[in-house]
């Protein structure tokens, strides 16, 4: 997600709108176990504010999809999200001691930035509805669509697949 900043880097108080996607290939969430749906979309403005401090101000929406922890089912979830991060020029500290990020030449490249904002927003499980029932641990039938007779059998030592816990 790389901005050319050539048309503000030259004066402070300069501002650039922005509009630009992240391919689902390039924003991984594989770590959490979901998957962007479509192309994630930055629209904001960067400002060059003093002492060549950019500012990245805008929202952030996405759409991932990923499992429903208790039946496995696909779950799509959409997120929309305020960013508001600052870009030093590279190896400038500044005089806040606030954190940002840096950048060097013509270019920021804001991919990080939003990464960092996204990750934790997420949640680090999805379930389809709350009232969700999940699969039966013996016969992973999805209760949700049927009852299966496990929990009772389970009870009175009849299940198989208990008796094979057993002998493992
Ligand atoms: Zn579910
Ligand atoms: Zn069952």
């Amino acid at each position: 997600m790389l901005i050319d900043i050539k048309t503000i880097s030259q004066s402070t108080g300069a501002w650039q709108a922005i509009e630009i996607e992240s391919q689902p290939e390039d924003f991984d969430l594989s770590s959490l176990g979901y998957h962007l749906v479509r192309p994630l979309l930055f629209r904001g403005r960067l400002q060059n504010t003093e002492d060549g401090v950019l500012v990245l101000e805008g929202q952030v929406a996405l759409t991932y999809e990923g499992e429903c922890a208790r039946c496995l089912r696909p779950v799509r979830r959409s997120l929309n999200l305020a960013v508001s991060e600052r870009y030093l020029p590279a190896g400038e500290t500044a005089a806040d001691d606030e954190p940002g990020y840096s950048y060097s030449g013509g270019h920021v490249d804001i991919s990080q930035a939003i990464r960092d904002s996204v990750l934790p927003v997420l949640p680090g499980r999805l379930v389809c509805q709350e009232s969700c029932r999940g699969l039966c641990p013996h016969c992973g039938i999805d209760l949700n669509e049927q009852d299966c007779r496990c929990a009772a059998d389970h009870h009175s030592g009849l299940s198989p697949f208990g008796q094979i816990k057993i002998l493992l």
